[in-house]
């Protein structure tokens, strides 16, 4: 059981972050923001695969401007992601973003920081203060040396303690490089010094597999650690999966609960079926559904009918057969062409 760090809890929209909240799941958009249709349908498909929170690229004025009519499309809350120019921040403040994300080592003056941070109390908005390890002040570079956790860390504290001298405690914080270990300690070094809830993740973290892995060892070993209150795996690839992958840290850690969770045997010599093809159809057949159980498909009488009994649902497989599980009761014999058919049935009669 994982014992949570305690934070102060910020509210985005309709949903909270730190405190006693559950960790939520991120993403953000690739299509261009100003393309309206686009965007909002994009952000719709990831509300129905669990994105909790998703975050939009405001790169100009258009974008910005999109922003009510997007929010007037979609009902997860909507933050708007600021770099350079603080006019774009008071614009999304205005056109209903539910929080702003800025980096204020690039945003300029320190007045230019209270301008966003006095628009968004003004409307009871929070910020994520993103501190990058490819965006760190120059003179934290130069004391430093190189950009290191204690840099990073250092950086984020700094930002925090300047948006609170001017009043501002609705704040959220991430500390993102592409180097996990060096993800993993500024979070830590942080997290030691401030109450401020954490969004987690690492950053150009890469493709499907290598990015899932990499962050899903940085994530979660500050998850297993009761850090973080908030995550985005960020993947080169369709923000779907990041939402996928966020869910199967979550899962792993039993932070949260979601859709299936399938439970496969890896298959050695002596699988009598042709189970790979059999758990890749049942995992795409599953992807959409959203009540927790747990599925097992196991490949032989060694681990499978164990596995199977620990199950909501499970097989374990013989030769041209498997024995059907429910919790833990074998209910029939199937035949192997029927496997995949039997399993998405037993799961829609338990989804109701
Ligand atoms: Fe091999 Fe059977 Fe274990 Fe699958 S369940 S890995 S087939 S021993």
């Amino acid at each position: 059981m994982i014992s949570r760090r305690k934070t102060r809890s910020v509210r985005v929209g309709s949903v909270v972050i730190g405190g006693e909240a559950l960790v939520s799941v991120q993403s953000m958009t690739c299509t261009r923001t100003d393309d309206v249709k686009a965007t909002s349908a994009q952000i719709n498909r990831l509300e129905k695969a669990g994105c909790d929170i998703v975050r939009v690229a405001v790169p100009d004025l258009r974008a910005a401007q999109a922003i009510g009519e997007i929010k007037k499309r979609i009902t997860i809350p909507l933050v708007a992601d600021i770099h350079f120019d603080y006019r774009l921040a008071l614009e999304a403040v205005r056109q209903g973003a539910d929080k702003i994300r800025i980096n204020p080592g690039n945003i300029g003056s320190g007045e230019r920081v209270k301008c966003v941070l006095d628009a968004a109390g003004g409307k009871g908005l929070p910020i994520r203060i993103g501190v990058n390890s490819g965006s760190l002040e120059k003179a934290l570079l130069k004391k430093h040396g190189a950009v290191t956790a204690e840099a990073l860390a250092e950086s984020a504290l700094e930002h925090v303690r300047m948006a609170r001298a001017f009043g501002f405690h609705d704040i959220v914080v991430s500390i993102k490089a592409s180097n996990v270990p060096c993800t993993i300690e500024a979070n830590r070094l942080f997290s030691r010094s401030c109450d401020c809830p954490v969004h987690l993740g690492v950053t150009e973290a890469g493709t499907v597999r290598s990015g899932a892995v990499r962050s899903a060892i940085g994530i979660g070993t500050l998850l297993a650690e009761g850090i973080g209150d908030t995550i985005r795996v960020s993947l080169t690839a369709d923000p779907e999966e990041e939402i996928r992958a966020g869910w199967e840290i979550l899962k792993s850690l039993k932070l949260r609960s979601r859709g299936i969770t399938l439970v496969s045997c890896p298959t050695c010599g002596r699988l009598q079926t042709k189970l790979i093809p059999i758990v890749n159809a049942a995992e795409k057949a599953f992807s959409r559904q959203t009540k927790a159980l747990t599925v097992a498909v196991m490949g032989c009488a060694v681990n499978g009918p164990g596995e199977a009994k620990e199950a909501d649902i499970g097989v374990a497989c013989g030769r041209g057969s498997a024995l059907l599980f429910r919790k833990g009761k074998i209910v029939k014999k199937i035949a192997e062409k029927d496997i995949l058919k039997t399993l998405v049935k037993e799961v829609e009669q338990w989804q109701g």
